[in-house]
């Protein structure tokens, strides 16, 4: 598996998801959600943010199975899907990740044919990697 790769921004989202949470950065001026993490509110410009605890619901957006070539930690796992995930309370936030069917399941664990776009998910974790399952 590739490691996600954190910086200073986004350290919070990873620790959080170490303990099971879905958060995401909000302004702590005008509340508005953010994704992914930066540094400043793209509405009022304020660098003052906070971590807001989602439910982890969402629908599928969008979604690909990836065709070789592909990197060889991940040609071993296909044909696994990418989902785009749309968050029940922010429809602008869309978060990449892996439909499986438990958490920690292979990433092919899910038979491609079963996903639907516009299908109800919510997040699951898995050594504090946020996973998505059908609802
Ligand atoms: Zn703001």
């Amino acid at each position: 598996m590739l490691d996600p790769v954190v910086d200073d921004t986004g350290a919070p989202f990873w620790g959080y998801a170490a303990q099971g949470e879905l958060r995401v950065q909000s302004c702590a001026d005008c509340g508005e959600l953010r994704f992914p993490p930066r540094p400043c509110c793209p509405h009022c410009q304020s660098f003052t943010s906070e971590w807001r605890l989602m439910s982890g619901h969402g629908r599928i957006w969008s979604y690909v199975v990836p065709h070789p070539p592909l990197l060889p930690d991940y040609a071993a796992q296909a044909p696994y899907n990418v989902v785009l995930v749309e968050l029940e309370e922010a429809p602008r936030i869309r978060l990449v990740g892996n439909l499986v069917t438990a958490p920690g399941a292979p990433l092919n664990s899910l038979d491609p044919h079963r996903i639907r776009i516009g299908a109800k998910v919510h997040a699951v974790f898995a050594e504090g990697l946020p996973q998505w399952v059908l609802s």
